[in-house]
């Protein structure tokens, strides 16, 4: 099938109002009667759910969680992008979009990321109406601080927990519409088939976690909302459940995978302490706004953080890269920390860390509360007292956080980071319009291939989530949904929901059935040593032939020797995890396969063969300008197809943060 991205004709900034002005409607009578699933609800799925039960329509949300307010996006701590020039540092729509797709590494659309930058204002009006509590300046109005791969101030934020303050907004509306009757909410319900009919998608089959019965749902239209998939590589900074069996399956159904490849490392976590760590924390970017990177000059260097001089550090970040300094994007941050700790420069016990220093943040923070306070000769000590209260009014939460998780106090020592997977740019391949290459099947929020290329700017994901879910889809549903008004939802007794659910059925004895000796986390942990070690941070042809390979290894021994306790109808978390673990094999061969193909460097995705001299990325316009979509053929076979991307706005050049 051709991949048609259905960008609207006109010039880029007329693109989305032209659209906005010419897509059909559904009329208010007819929506009441439209039925639409929404699967998820994060920041894209209860926004689209809470925007669509406003619009009128019918509408199903389903997340396994116990309730909305635990997925994933709660998690977020940073803040969310908008261009709205607050502080009149030189941003707009444009310069937004600029910085996106150059973040990016020009491998996203042109038209998606405009919109994106266009439509950022009202995500930030619309959460601000809902009673978001945005950090505010001392007069009152929205305060921003910065994110990577920018050099302006655009990033709105709630202390440290801006994904739970925007999660509590988008869950009120969502409610709201709960309370009104036009959204049922069913919770610890896991999506595990969607069900096609006539090549369009009619409705899912769903496990309620509780009683393990198996439920089957139609509808006019489906949306997965269903989040990253990071978890293939077992320790990342995601959620534990976060995982990848919605798109997964709906792949294995028609609808091509996008860019799976495109993974974001993120600079600053807390480094891996042990074998027995199930899970990854991360310490927000927003930290590298006043924090600064270094490592010791001396490599091997035996003396605490804060008995090495200042002439003993390198302040690598702000050596290579005067423009950005600490501030240069994620992919740029990971791969300069990796370089030096493979250099022989980390510190810590294990060598594999950079510094994160608060130091120079707290005395040039007191200092300045010394002046306004006018504070004449102030000592060392009171300008320290009085930065360490700036800070901790800033960032107190995540500082806790680290020293909750080492034991060490960030006010006193440098943290210790390293990099980690976080984010995944891949996903489902959409259209313009948020449709899957499977007709009715529409793709929101980190599970689509998203608008952020190869690598994602800081601070853009809850901004796509939200711009999807709010301003998206309430107008790209409609313009399908229009044509759908004479056709009725089909009956769950329907012969392909029948199959579908047979299908899910055989899936879970077969699971049950395998009765091994080992567990699902021993095959999770196996996965993931693979996928980091050979597919993580760098990627070299002989290591992703290898790690294909292995994946397969793994897959049949998993099918072999997997043991789940526990029965089928019942509460069964070890079954649950079954099923997202043999979806997660199945995609890490074809995230190996989409690594392979891909012969360059680009963003997130760092070909060891292709580079400088000095281990900048180095991409390969002529052959490699396109999103690779896959379409998924049968048990270890794909088919790609490309979809060209094409820059008439910007002219794709040499990343540059120099
Ligand atoms: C630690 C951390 C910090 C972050 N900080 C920031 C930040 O500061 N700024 C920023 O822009 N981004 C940040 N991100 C990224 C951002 O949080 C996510 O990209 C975003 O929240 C994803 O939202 P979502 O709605 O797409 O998915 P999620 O929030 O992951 O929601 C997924 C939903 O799908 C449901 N679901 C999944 N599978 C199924 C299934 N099979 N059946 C039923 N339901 C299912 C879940 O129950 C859940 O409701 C951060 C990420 C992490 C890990």
């Amino acid at each position: 099938m051709a991949l048609d991205s259905k960008i609207p004709q006109g010039p880029l900034h007329d693109k989305w109002s032209s659209y906005k002005d010419h897509c059909k409607l559904v009329n208010p009578a007819n929506k009441r009667k439209m039925q639409i699933i929404v699967v998820g609800s994060g920041l894209a799925g209860a926004s689209a759910a809470a925007s669509l039960g406003e619009l009128g329509y019918q509408v199903k949300v389903f997340c396994f969680q116990d309730s909305p307010r635990r997925a994933h996006s709660i998690a977020a701590q940073g803040g969310i992008n908008a261009a709205k020039n607050y502080q009149n540092d030189g941003d707009s729509v444009y310069r937004m979009f600029y910085d996106t797709i150059k973040g990016g590494d020009y491998r996203s659309r042109e038209a998606n990321v405009y919109r994106l930058a266009e439509v950022s204002g009202h995500v930030i009006d619309q959460c601000v109406a809902q009673g978001v509590p945005f950090a505010r300046e001392y007069g009152g109005l929205l305060s921003n601080r910065s994110f990577g791969g920018t050099q302006v101030q655009r990033t709105f934020y709630a202390a440290g927990q801006t994904g739970q303050q925007l999660l509590i907004g988008a869950y009120q509306a969502l409610e709201r519409q709960v309370a009104l009757g036009n959204v049922w909410m069913y919770a610890r319900h896991e999506m595990l088939d969607i069900v096609n009919i006539d090549g369009k998608c009619r409705g899912i089959i769903v496990r309620d976690l509780i009683t393990g019965e198996l439920e089957r749902y139609s509808a006019h239209a489906v949306l997965l909302c269903t989040g990253g998939y990071s978890g293939v590589f077992f320790l990342s900074t995601n959620a534990l459940g976060c995982n990848v069996t919605a798109i997964w399956k709906a792949h294995k159904k028609g609808a091509y995978f996008g860019n799976p490849c495109f993974t974001q490392i993120h600079p600053t976590c807390i480094p891996v302490a042990g074998d027995h760590q199930s899970k990854l924390t991360m310490m927000s970017e927003s930290l590298r706004n006043d924090g600064r990177i270094w490592v010791p000059k001396k490599p091997g260097e035996a003396r605490k953080a804060n008995e090495i001089p200042e002439a003993d550090r390198d302040y690598y970040l702000e050596r290579r890269y005067p423009a950005f300094g600490n501030l240069v994007p994620r992919d740029v941050a990971s791969r300069a920390a990796k370089e030096r700790c493979d250099a022989g420069y980390g510190v810590g016990s294990s060598k594999q860390a950079v510094y994160l220093d608060y130091a120079d943040a707290i005395n040039r923070y007191g200092r300045i509360e010394c002046n306004k306070l006018k504070i004449q000769q102030p000592t060392a000590e009171e300008i320290r007292h009085r930065g360490m209260a700036v800070v901790k009014e800033k960032y107190g939460n995540l500082f806790d956080m680290y020293k909750g998780i080492t034991g060490e106090n960030p006010y006193e020592v440098p943290m210790r980071i390293y990099p980690a997977v976080h984010y995944t740019m891949g996903g489902l391949w959409v259209n313009y319009e948020l449709m899957s290459t499977v007709k009715g099947l529409y793709v929101l929020g980190e599970a689509n291939f998203s608008d952020n290329g190869a690598n994602r700017l800081g601070a853009n994901a809850l901004l796509q989530a939200l711009a999807d879910g709010y301003f998206v889809i309430p107008y790209t549903v409609g313009n399908y949904l229009a044509d759908e008004i004479s056709t009725p939802v089909p009956p769950v007794s329907h012969p392909a929901f029948e199959e579908a659910e047979k299908n899910v059925s055989n899936h879970i004895n077969r699971l049950m059935n395998i009765k091994g000796a080992q567990s699902v986390l021993s095959f999770h942990k196996k996965l993931g040593k693979i996928m980091w070690d050979k597919c993580g941070m760098s990627r070299n042809a002989q290591g992703l032939q290898q790690a294909i390979q292995d994946v397969k290894q793994v897959k049949q021994e998993f099918w072999q020797d997997l043991r789940i306790p526990g029965k089928i109808n019942e509460l069964n978390p070890e079954l649950e995890k079954a099923h997202r673990v043999a979806d997660f094999i199945e995609l890490a061969e074809l995230i190996c396969v989409d690594a392979l193909h891909r012969n360059e460097s680009a963003g997130g995705h760092f070909r060891e063969e292709f580079q400088t001299p000095d281990g900048e990325a180095v991409r390969n316009d002529a052959q490699y300008m396109h999103v690779a979509a896959w379409e998924y053929k049968g048990d270890h076979e794909w088919e790609l197809h490309k979809e060209e991307l094409k820059y008439e706005e910007v002219k794709a050049s040499q990343r540059s943060y120099q």
